[in-house]
């Protein structure tokens, strides 16, 4: 199975690239982030305290979750229930910066994820893929962006849905969620020895996406 690994922080634009890869290269997208989010909102929904790390560990492990893909992309169920929209608010994605900062959260969700690999070819995008989850990956991709061309993109998919929000607020979360996923001791978010740095804040889509596909295909 071929795997491409693509990891970064917060809002570089990993998941736009990936969908795109995927569907040139005819593979399967696999956001890990949504899984994440979505033992993240199991521990909302129960009231946990996403600080308590016996709790959430033990909320993690319980939850009944399942990764379905529906035409083509990716929706999670949590207990039945496609929770695919739910898991995209902010309260989710700060909750998730403190979750998945647990080993028992992260053993179990890289399982998963290293099962879908072995099925499927795959382009996986996430904070871990190059340096944990697929060691052995085809290619690894490190995406980076300002926090300023970050935090304005998250901003305009969110006007975009409709939903209200603040640019400066999205930039705070975008730092602090940097601040986490960086310095944490279980996989903090870094770039693997051999992975291609792409600094994609002044290219668009369009030339990120061709520029992965043509580094891929250089390799194999
Ligand atoms: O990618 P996304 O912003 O949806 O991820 C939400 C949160 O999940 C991140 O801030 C990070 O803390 C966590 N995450 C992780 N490892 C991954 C993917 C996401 O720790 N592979």
């Amino acid at each position: 199975m071929k795997q491409i690994a693509l990891d970064g922080p917060a809002g570089a634009g990993k998941s736009t690239i990936a969908k795109r890869i995927a569907e040139k290269l005819q593979f399967v997208y696999i956001d890990t982030g949504a899984m994440y989010r979505t033992l993240a909102l199991a521990c909302l929904k129960q009231g946990v305290d996403t600080a308590d790390e016996e709790r959430v560990s033990m909320a993690a492990e319980a939850a009944d979750l399942d990764i379905r893909y529906i035409d083509g992309s990716q929706h999670m169920f949590l207990e039945g229930e496609d929770v695919s929209g739910q898991i995209r608010t902010e309260e989710v994605s700060k909750a998730a910066s403190d979750t998945s900062k647990f080993q028992r959260v992260r053993d179990r969700l890289v399982y998963l994820q290293q099962q879908l690999a072995e099925k499927y070819n795959v382009v996986m995008d996430g904070r871990d893929i190059g340096t944990v989850v697929l060691p052995h990956a085809d290619l690894k991709i490190f995406m980076t962006a300002s926090v300023e061309v970050r935090a304005m993109r998250r901003y305009k998919e969110y006007l975009e849905k409709g939903q209200a929000c603040d640019l400066e607020a999205i930039k705070e979360d975008i730092m602090q969620r940097d601040y986490n996923d960086t310095h944490r001791a279980n996989s903090p978010l870094r770039q693997a020895q051999d992975a291609v740095l792409l600094d994609t804040s002044d290219m668009s889509i369009d030339e990120v996406a061709d520029a992965i596909i043509r580094l891929y295909e250089e390799r194999n």
